[in-house]
């Protein structure tokens, strides 16, 4: 059972203030046009990483989910007003104590349904084997629990500081958790990149921090047309995270 904290309690626990940062413009890119006219590059000095989808293979059968938590006709009805995505938890936070209690259960099966088929992602270790080298940080922000990335981090060996789970409120695609992990390191979230598989989420997230967002888009359904008008644009885009490798060393200052 997740530990919810309401919003007020939550800024109390953590109290420092989060400055407006303002994002340098840089040109868009991928990873396929990866370009050699750049202008100054920024620094990095950390990435932030998604979990569920990112860096693990994606188990959780979302729509599955959120049919067995909205019900189907609610579910159709939802989608058809969200064509982005849902945002589940955000949409049971209005319900009843109970019948919100009854949805978080629902979604805790479909997470433990999710862990036991769990998979790391293919390019994960050595990405973070090359930010090592490299000693650029690491964390991890998820929608997921806490007791999740706990598991993730005991199967595969690799540690994320800090690592936060949805107990963290506001949780993304608010940018409180990625303007924490700023703080925490004592860097600028220019400085930093948020590299999820969530346009709504991670991407959202890390452009309101202020930071660089990559957009992890394996099967390249955000190329839909229903994604052109979309409010927040990724600063690259990656098809694995093999290439995130190449992209932050032809993008971005690495030195310490
Ligand atoms: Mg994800």
């Amino acid at each position: 059972m997740p530990l919810l904290l309401p919003r007020a309690t939550a800024l109390f626990l953590f109290p420092f203030p989060f400055p407006k940062f303002k994002f340098p413009k840089i040109p868009m890119a991928n990873s396929n046009t990866l370009s050699t006219a750049a202008p100054r590059r920024a620094r990095l000095r950390g990435v932030v990483f998604d979990m569920d989808g990112t860096l693990t293979v994606p188990v959780i059968d979302f729509a599955a989910m959120y049919r067995a938590v909205l019900g189907e006709k609610e579910y159709i009805r939802i989608r058809a007003e969200n064509p982005s995505g849902i945002d589940i938890l955000h949409h049971i936070e209005s319900w009843s104590p109970e019948k919100q209690q009854k949805a978080y259960e629902t979604i805790a099966d479909f997470e433990r349904q999710g862990l036991d088929r769990l998979q790391i992602m293919p390019g994960a270790a050595e990405l973070c084997g090359f930010l090592d080298s490299k000693n650029i940080r690491r964390g991890l922000i998820t929608r997921n629990v806490k007791t999740a990335v706990d598991l993730f981090h005991e199967r595969f060996k690799l540690s994320f500081t800090p690592a936060l789970g949805r107990e963290y409120r506001p949780y993304k695609p608010d940018p409180a958790p990625l303007l924490h992990i700023c703080a925490a390191w004592e860097v600028e979230p220019s400085e930093v990149m948020m590299v999820g598989d969530s346009l709504k989420d991670d991407v959202v997230c890390g452009k309101r921090a202020g930071s660089f967002a990559c957009l992890l888009d394996e099967s390249g359904r955000y190329d839909s047309p229903e994604y052109a008008n979309f409010d927040y644009k990724p600063d690259f885009k990656v098809s694995s995270l093999t290439e995130v490798q190449s992209l932050l060393e032809a993008h971005f200052d690495l030195s310490p």
